[in-house]
């Protein structure tokens, strides 16, 4: 097909239509994208194109008609004829640099072959003996009960499953999944529902050129039983609660969609994966909206997740004994199980504290970064690709490393028994994923003398000589690029209020001292001996003084950018905590007056293309081990009780049921008022010994 060439040919107007792959969607789209695009990062031109949202993402529709005497725009432009549509995409001034003849080409192929021109069209014919002016609404619904597990065949069989509606004034149900589309002008844009099979094909029109139908959530498994499955009782319910559902039903999740079209395959076109900057947006806009929709199963089920102190409750039945338990606790919270809330990273913190007090301190803190030119990855590359143009495969290799370096380190113990660990995932600015991991080792391979950390740890530039391929990793990975107005680096990432935050360059440092400092001092000579970084305008002299500290041995298997530091107190426990968690510093600035948490977060999330692949492929964002049994601990009444709402239980209820019942921590008193030998545990050691 016309699109393919374009994708895979290596001639100049193919390579244009690539670098401006977003545009060329962007004029042809049916419906347009609503998020603020975060483009700071790619102000400064240096490095590879991020596409990256900020806060909540939806599709909208327009009308079908243009306002009198306005330029049509998106679906408008379909009811013209060929050439004075391209002439109006042409004309449009965010298009000039395009090609006209590849937007001819475009054009006639979506006219032809997508199903969203031919529903428009339908819907125009439908409404054509209607004065212009008047105002009706047209609803494109989906036939769930067509559907027979092919979803993946083309249109043929898809262009029954839409059908277009005309509403009358009101008297037909109307189905909140419809895609609605207004006659004329009048009403504001239409946000589309995400639940509908048409929303990837009615924007991304250049990777589901046909307009294929996307997921719906009566959408069954491969595998599940031909009888068709019980409606499931409440939509919101049904999808949401992908989980029970999924096991139950079989139904295709959302998420698992996504991950399904995410992976490429020997039968399948693989023009998804060709698209670029394309690939790059869907792959954001698949995880903006499974997040979208989890948040909301948050907010419409915070029964099942109310909190309240008992305290708190007494306090309001005594200010108001007809008080209803339904408007009791907050507003909107999102719990500790939503990853990335500040419940969640409230948690973990905690449990990396217990870890940490148990094993009587931390060993090392590592940092490993992505390396987009990982021999993987440039393998997989499809002809004339950048790493960049594939967040997908980016992910998947990081992943696969990182799961190998955990093995080596804490299954084969490359570096010392350890006996455990706490590791949390993170997106950099420009998007790769970063891997932090807090080591413990077993008391015997503890580091406790400057020659032992020398033994795993260097700061120094190898001998170019006897190790020339390690001094090769260390020259392209390990060094901090100068940075300050000094060396010609005023804007470097690391650069605040003029002075570097990681504090390079270091001192020369004869040799390797333990202080009371957050982390060991490694060794760092002042050999004389200079090298050359970078090319061109940003080629920079370094010596000793800017080599990050690293482990040659994880360097040489990873071949990746892995800071890996000695802690040598107590402090530096408290800067990890900080470093780790500091992504999510937007979100706990409001922690405890926030009335809505789901909202908060919404507003508050940046997504980029590897973060939100990471998700789709469901990855794991954060690991410790062993688990940490979690123990609350309150003031007497002051324990957190929960309720579901709709079992409605009056208040006065709620507090027998509390009072009642131990928690972890009166259960514990409990035990030592009966057993002498328990007033020698801790609160925090009882798990271990009583269960
Ligand atoms: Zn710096």
């Amino acid at each position: 097909m016309e699109i393919l060439n374009l994708l895979q040919g290596q001639d100049h107007i193919a390579k244009q239509f690539r670098e401006h792959i977003w545009q060329y969607n962007n004029a042809l789209a049916m419906t347009s994208l609503g998020c603020k695009v975060d483009d700071s990062v790619n102000r400064n031109g240096a490095g590879p194109y991020v596409f990256k949202v900020h806060g909540k993402l939806s599709h909208k529709a327009g009308s079908l008609l243009p306002p009198e005497g306005q330029t049509p725009l998106y679906s408008q432009l379909y009811i013209y004829d060929g050439a004075e549509a391209l002439d109006y995409r042409m004309g449009h001034t965010a298009n000039h640099n395009l090609h006209r003849g590849t937007m001819q080409t475009l054009q006639d192929t979506l006219f032809n072959h997508h199903l969203g021109v031919q529903l428009y069209k339908q819907a125009l014919e439908l409404t054509s003996n209607m004065p212009p002016d008047q105002q009706c609404k047209i609803a494109l619904r989906f036939d769930e009960s067509t559907d027979r597990r092919q979803y993946n065949l083309p249109t043929a069989a898809a262009a029954n499953e839409i059908a277009v509606i005309l509403s009358g004034d009101g008297d037909q149900p109307q189905d909140a999944h419809d895609i609605i589309l207004y006659h004329c002008h009048g009403e504001p844009l239409q946000r589309i529902s995400e639940m509908h099979p048409l929303y990837p094909s009615l924007h991304y029109v250049l990777l589901f050129p046909t307009g294929q139908l996307g997921w719906h959530k009566r959408m069954l498994c491969a595998d599940a039983d031909d009888a068709p499955a019980p409606a499931a009782a409440d939509d919101e319910d049904a999808v949401e609660n992908n989980n029970q559902v999924s096991r139950k039903w079989r139904y295709v999740t959302q998420a698992e969609w996504f991950r399904y079209r995410l992976f490429p395959r020997v039968d399948e076109s693989l023009h998804l994966f060709m698209a670029g900057k394309l690939l790059q947006e869907f792959i954001v806009d698949a995880w903006a909206i499974t997040e979208q929709s989890r948040l909301t199963w948050v907010k419409l089920n915070q029964a099942k997740l109310r909190v309240y102190h008992c305290q708190g409750i007494a306090d309001a039945i005594a200010a108001d004994p007809t008080v209803d338990t339904a408007n009791l606790g907050q507003p909107i919270i999102l719990p500790s199980s939503f990853s990335g809330s500040t419940h969640n990273m409230i948690q973990h913190c905690q449990d990396t504290l217990a870890i940490n007090r148990y094993y009587h301190g931390a060993d090392l803190f590592l940092t490993a970064t992505a390396n987009p030119n990982w021999p993987e990855i440039k393998a997989e590359l499809l002809p004339g690709q950048k790493p960049s143009d594939r967040p997908d495969l980016i992910v998947r290799v990081f992943h696969a490393k990182m799961k190998e370096m955990l093995n080596d380190i804490h299954k084969d113990g490359i570096m010392g028994r350890t006996v455990a660990r706490v590791w949390t995932i993170e997106f950099q600015k420009r998007g790769l994923p970063h891997m932090h991991m807090i080591i413990f080792f077993h008391p015997d391979a503890k580091l406790r003398t400057p020659e032992e950390i020398d033994s795993l740890l260097s700061a120094e530039f190898p001998d170019e000589e006897k190790h020339p391929e390690l001094f090769e990793l260390v020259k392209s990975v390990m060094v901090h690029t100068p940075c300050g107005s000094e060396h010609n680096n005023p804007n470097a990432p690391c650069i605040e209020k003029e002075k570097c935050t990681k504090n390079f360059p270091k001192l020369f440092q004869d040799q390797t001292v333990v202080t009371t400092d957050s982390y060991a001092k490694l060794c760092r000579r002042d050999t004389g001996k200079k090298f050359k970084i970078g090319q061109g305008d940003s080629e920079r002299e370094v010596d000793n003084r800017w080599v990050v500290p690293y482990c040659p041995w994880l360097l040489w298997k990873c071949r990746c950018h892995i800071n890996v530091e000695s802690i040598a107190s107590i402090k530096a426990i408290k800067y990890i905590y900080k470093y780790v968690y500091k992504g999510h510093d937007r979100t706990t600035m409001q922690f405890g007056t926030c009335q809505d948490e789901a909202q908060l977060y919404l507003d508050a999330r940046y997504l980029s293309g590897c973060e939100s692949g990471w998700h789709i492929y469901e990855f794991h964002m954060h690991e410790e081990s062993p688990s940490v049994t979690h123990l609350q601990v309150h003031l007497e009444g002051e324990d957190l009780i929960s309720w579901d709402e709709y079992e409605a239980p009056d208040a006065g209820d709620v507090i027998k049921r509390a009072v009642s019942r131990n928690t972890k921590l009166t259960a514990y008193f409990k035990e030592n008022e009966k057993y002498p030998e328990a007033r020698n545990l801790l609160y925090q050691d009882f798990p271990s010994k009583f269960v």
